[in-house]
């Protein structure tokens, strides 16, 4: 404002220099306790007036910013610049154009501000700026250190805690050490920790049961995927097709184990039986019967996976059944055969053969053989059913069996008679072998046993009779000098019903129950009964005891 009005003055003039005098006056009078530096310069470049007056009448080429002031006075518009002094004092330069009534531009008004204060306030307050700034930072930093640490160190500890948790180390919970979102988390995470060690116990749980069915399940497990690699086979699975129990089971395949034993067990056979919900298949490989049931297993989606197969050796079974069947086609055909001919001899009696006294007696001979016979098959059975069933009370004490075979011997001294054999006893009668027997049954077996050898032995035939001790068992050898029995069929002759030659059995009044109920009532007393023989030579049947114990020594003397 005052250099405006101050502009609007000098325009007055025509032309300034020669009113350097007015200019002066008007100068000190109007801007004696001015600030800045007011000059007036005219358009020879000369200070005509200036409010400092050591610039008076100089050159303002020389003093001031000649290209600022050129440069207003050629375009007439104020400028302005920064410029340093010669005595080195910074300063911002204004150039205003003085114009006069003519519109002429007649001279310039030069400001000059002095900048050193202006400057020195400036550097003060870059320097406060500056600290300021370096505490606020360092003061961010160290808060902001605390701040993310306290963030930071309850997140490593959930992050560590989850680290062992999925090591499967569920000892340590997360600690919870604060009620924000954090804390939160943490505990958030504990209660999901527990859920998941509970979960995962249980399903441990599941499978160690699971494992231990597989392991100890008498039926062998097998699964296989479906392009019919084995996954899983379990021990007895192993024992059954022949794979050793540390043998990898990747090392073979279905169709190498299972798949050749049989065409219905052919793996597409199997792929077309699960199509149809499933199946079972019996079998027979070698001497062993197979049962096989077999089905396809899914996964959570409800894919197929593979085939779970499960096998049972259902040999014994299947002989059992076979030995019943035989046993009762054998027992109604041992029955039929007397009651045949009973009913054929009464029918002759009846149609008139009863006139014949003599025929009558032989008739009815026969008829009562043959009621003896079904008789003795009856009694047979039914002691064998006893046995069978432990139906029998055993009276079992400690017995020398020396008197007992001397007593036997006595007994079938007479029949051994009859056929001129003779009946030796090569053991020494004075001794004695102590065993823990029932009196009676045992005495059956000795008996039994010495009549098959009186039976199968020719006339003049002889039987020895021979009993020992030896390393804890008790002996009991019945030699004869007989028919023998062919090798092929030594191993059958306990079988119920089993006889060599059926009609010289049958001749002699055997029923084929003797050996079987014999062998029946020496595995009862813990012993065994086995044969030898030699065809057209004789046969020798040895019956093995455990000696009687007293206080832990065999009680023999
Ligand atoms: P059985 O009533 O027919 O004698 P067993 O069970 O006692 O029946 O004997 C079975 C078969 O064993 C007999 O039929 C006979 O063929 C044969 N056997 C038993 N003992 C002798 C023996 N000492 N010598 C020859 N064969 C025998």
């Amino acid at each position: 404002v005052a250099e405006s009005s101050l502009l609007e003055s000098l325009g007055n003039y025509d032309e300034l220099s020669s009113h350097g005098e007015d200019i002066r006056f008007y100068l000190r009078d109007g801007f004696a306790g001015y600030s800045q530096e007011l000059s007036v310069v005219t358009d020879q470049l000369d200070i005509c007036a200036s409010t400092n007056p050591s610039l008076q009448d100089r050159s303002a080429a020389q003093l001031f910013d000649a290209g600022l002031i050129v440069d207003t006075m050629m375009t007439g518009r104020r400028g302005e610049s920064d410029s340093v002094t010669a005595d080195g004092i910074p300063v911002k330069n204004f150039c205003y154009p003085i114009e006069n009534a003519s519109g002429e531009t007649t001279g310039v008004l030069y400001v000059r501000a002095d900048l050193s204060d202006v400057k020195a306030l400036l550097a003060q307050s870059r320097l406060l700026f500056i600290q300021t700034t370096v505490i606020a930072l360092l003061a961010t930093v160290v808060i902001g250190f605390f701040l993310a640490r306290s963030i930071t160190a309850p997140i490593n500890e959930l992050t560590l805690t989850a680290k062992q948790v999925s090591q499967g180390d569920f000892s340590k919970p997360a600690p919870v050490r604060s009620n924000d979102e954090i804390g939160q988390l943490a505990s958030m995470f504990n209660t999901m920790e527990e859920k998941l060690e509970a979960s995962l116990a249980e399903i441990s749980g599941e499978k160690n049961k699971l494992s231990t069915i597989l392991q100890y399940m008498a039926d062998g497990l097998i699964a296989v995927d479906l392009a019919g690699e084995l996954i899983h086979a379990n021990p007895a699975a192993r024992k059954m097709l022949g794979v050793g129990e540390s043998d990898l089971i990747s090392d073979y395949t279905y169709e190498s184990i299972l798949g050749h034993l049989s065409p219905e067990m052919e793996f597409h056979r199997l792929l077309e039986g699960c199509r149809e919900g499933g199946a079972s298949a019996t079998f027979a490989y070698g001497a062993i019967t197979f049962a096989v049931r077999y089905d396809r297993f899914k996964d959570e989606e409800g894919q197929d996976v593979g085939i779970i197969i499960i096998l049972q050796d259902i040999t014994e079974r299947q002989k059992l059944e076979d030995m019943q069947t035989d046993f009762v086609a054998n027992v109604s055909h041992e029955l039929k055969t007397p009651l045949t001919n009973i009913k054929s001899y009464t029918e002759t009696l009846l149609d008139g053969a009863m006139e014949d006294p003599e025929t009558c007696s032989k008739f009815l001979g026969i008829i009562d053989s043959e009621a003896d016979r079904m008789n003795r098959l009856v009694r047979d059975l039914l002691q064998l059913s006893r046995l069978d069933h432990s139906q029998n009370r055993w009276n079992i004490k400690e017995s020398n069996v020396i008197p007992l075979l001397e007593v036997c011997m006595t007994k079938m001294d007479m029949m051994a008679g009859q056929k001129h054999q003779q009946l030796n006893a090569l053991f020494d009668r004075r001794s004695e072998i102590r065993v823990q027997i029932d009196r009676d049954r045992f005495e059956q077996v000795i008996i039994n046993i010495l009549s098959n050898a009186i039976k199968y032995t020719n006339e003049g035939g002889r039987i020895d009779v021979d009993a020992y001790a030896q390393s804890g068992q008790m002996k009991v050898i019945v030699q004869d000098t007989g028919i023998g029995i062919p090798a092929e069929q030594l191993p059958r002759i306990f079988e119920r019903f089993y006889r060599v030659d059926k009609a010289r059995s049958r001749a002699m009044g055997g029923t084929g129950l003797g050996l079987p109920i014999s062998k029946q009532i020496v595995e009862e007393l813990h012993g065994t009964i086995e044969a030898d023989s030699v065809e057209g030579k004789g046969t020798k049947i040895t019956i093995t005891l455990p000696l009687a114990m007293r206080r832990g020594v065999p009680n023999i003397e």
